[in-house]
């Protein structure tokens, strides 16, 4: 049964904003998220996934991201909401702290090993241990409800919260973000947790590729993956 904290929480953060929240139980990918973060993530064995949605009108232009100012706007909102996540990711922090316990937030976009670009922890990998989506082919996290068109933030934390359960892979025969990726960053292979990233997708290729793209529009972001995934369309007209 949920904890009246954990009801508490889940209250505050769709209170601030966010769409989504789960509780993921760490100790199954501990020695994965120790390697990737470090020794001192170890006291924490659960983690607070919390999800803002973005938006369906701004998403469904990415077609056109060839446009600067359809990606211009796409930009504002991925700063607007990433800067939302760090806040409620904040206040959810300090009511655990408060509580007693300790809470260890993570930002919702950070870089720590640019050679590597990972994080300090993967959100997609504590949004689908919190039964949040499932990791695509596009290695993007895909809610049932709203596809990939989301955006998380975690909170490390020895709460005692109960875990929810992960939710199976429901891609099927879709490819549609491998196809759509200009320089062909995924190679179509389905999530595995025993392998790594690189067997599904090449992440210094889409940086390089956002990265030239910085130097020609002025923004990099590319979006196209996130924007072709049948899974949160509500526009099923799109080209
Ligand atoms: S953001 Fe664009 S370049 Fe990067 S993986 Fe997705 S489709 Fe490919
Ligand atoms: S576009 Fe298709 S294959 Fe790619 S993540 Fe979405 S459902 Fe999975």
């Amino acid at each position: 049964m949920e904890s009246s904290l954990q009801i508490e929480l889940e209250r505050m953060a769709k209170e601030l904003g966010a769409d989504l929240f789960g509780v993921a139980d760490l100790t199954i990918a501990q020695d994965f998220v120790c390697k990737q973060g470090g020794e001192h993530l170890r006291k924490f064995s659960k983690a607070i996934s919390t999800g803002i949605r973005l938006l369906d009108a701004v998403v469904d232009e990415l077609y056109r991201h060839e446009d600067p100012a359809v990606i211009f706007t796409y930009n504002t909102l991925y700063n607007s909401v990433n800067s939302r996540l760090d806040h409620i990711a904040l206040l959810l922090a300090k009511r655990i702290q408060e509580k007693g316990y300790q809470a260890y937030p993570i930002p919702a976009s950070q870089i720590i090993d640019s050679s590597k670009l990972i994080g300090v922890i993967s959100h997609k990998l504590a949004a689908n241990l919190a039964g949040l989506g499932w990791i695509g082919k596009s290695c993007l996290l895909i809610t049932p409800n709203y596809g990939p068109r989301v955006r998380f933030a975690t909170i490390l934390t020895d709460a005692p919260l109960k875990a929810d359960s992960p939710i199976s892979a429901k891609c099927g025969e879709c490819r549609k973000c491998v196809d759509i990726c200009p320089v062909k960053s995924f190679t179509g292979a389905s999530f595995n947790p025993s392998e790594p990233r690189e067997a599904r997708f090449n992440a210094h290729l889409c940086r390089n590729y956002r990265e030239k793209r910085k130097e020609k529009l002025g923004e990099g972001l590319c979006g196209l993956c996130v924007y072709v995934c049948p899974y949160g369309r509500s526009n099923k007209n799109l080209p």
